[in-house]
């Protein structure tokens, strides 16, 4: 995987080049818009990763030329702007996702899979592991061929568990995502909704999928990691 940052501010770019290497993706970095949108355009990168505020020409310029350009790579805006007309305006210029400085590397990683698995279509919208698979535009799970029906929340945690196939998912990363919160003290309430999970997906099963990993969150995947 071939990772393009865009970002002038040295330590951060560093830090960021440095988590990914260790994440096994090549990175390139540009030190301005300008030099950013040139490399975009040139070299077929998996991921740009875009701060706004760039000399040369800002983020949200980048990305709209990139778009103008036809150019389809999935773009993450990292950023300290965090009002919610700044994200709108960041998904208005053709980025696909957003998050906000500071940030926990493990929440970056999380969300260049969910771009990257986006991007490679996985079978248009079908995830799958094992023998589940998750139909993510008719929102229907199947697991071995038998219908699995599950409330919307249930839906939800399992599409993000699955868009993180093999990795661990935190309980932060989860509230985060799957109910739009910030705080750790809703751990129950997600350990409540996975033994849901578990009931509807893998009782009866020879092969469990949904794993807890102590002390760090969950994973779904055919091996316990
Ligand atoms: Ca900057």
């Amino acid at each position: 995987m071939h990772a393009l940052i865009v970002e002038d501010e040295e330590k951060i770019a560093n830090f960021i080049a440095r988590g990914l290497r260790e994440a096994s993706y090549e990175t390139v970095i540009a030190r301005r818009g300008d030099e950013g949108l040139d490399l975009a355009l040139s070299e077929p990168f998996d991921i740009v990763l875009l701060d706004l505020m760039l000399p040369g020409m800002g983020g949200l310029d980048v990305t709209r030329e990139l778009r103008r350009a036809g150019n389809k790579v999935p773009v993450l805006i990292l950023t300290a702007r965090d009002t919610v007309a700044d994200k709108v305006a960041g998904l208005d210029s053709g980025a696909d996702d957003y998050l906000t400085k500071p940030f926990a590397f493990e929440e970056l990683l999380a969300r260049i899979r969910v771009l990257l698995r986006r991007a490679n279509g996985e079978g248009s919208f079908l995830l799958t592991v094992a023998d589940l698979t998750v139909d993510q535009k008719r929102r229907r799970v199947e697991r071995a061929g038998r219908e699995i029906r599950l409330s919307n929340r249930e839906f939800a945690l399992l599409e993000y568990l699955a868009l993180n196939r093999d990795c661990i998912v935190t309980r932060t990363l989860i509230a985060n995502h799957v109910w739009g919160i910030d705080f750790d003290t809703f751990t129950n309430t997600i350990d409540v909704y996975v033994s849901y999970l578990r009931d509807k997906i893998d009782a009866g099963e020879g092969t469990k999928l949904i794993h807890t990993v102590r002390g760090r969150g969950y994973c779904l995947s055919e091996k316990a990691p």
